[in-house]
């Protein structure tokens, strides 16, 4: 099924492990967009789910309609996943 969400996001989230976190302007980035619908973080979601390296981040919303599709896993916040492996 196809959305007009989805551009090439396949190409790197998928299987991706996330984690579910506020979003927090202390780094170099004053604002993300989501990965899928382009909602501004933290202007229209205050947290998401982000990739474990922080460069993605994806909406609850997405997330939810998206995770079967990316065979994401969720990781509790801070800890490693099971099967950790590096991504770069
Ligand atoms: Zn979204």
């Amino acid at each position: 099924m196809e959305d007009w969400r989805i551009t090439n996001q396949h190409q790197y989230l998928d299987g991706a492990t996330l984690v579910w976190d506020h979003y927090s302007t202390d780094d170099a980035w004053d604002h993300d967009h989501c990965e899928l619908c382009w909602a501004k973080f933290p202007e229209d979601e205050s947290a998401g789910y982000r990739t474990r390296d922080s460069r993605h981040w994806i909406c609850k919303r997405c997330f939810e309609d998206f995770k079967e599709d990316f065979s994401w896993t969720v990781a509790e916040n801070g800890q490693p996943a099971k099967n950790n492996h590096l991504e770069n």
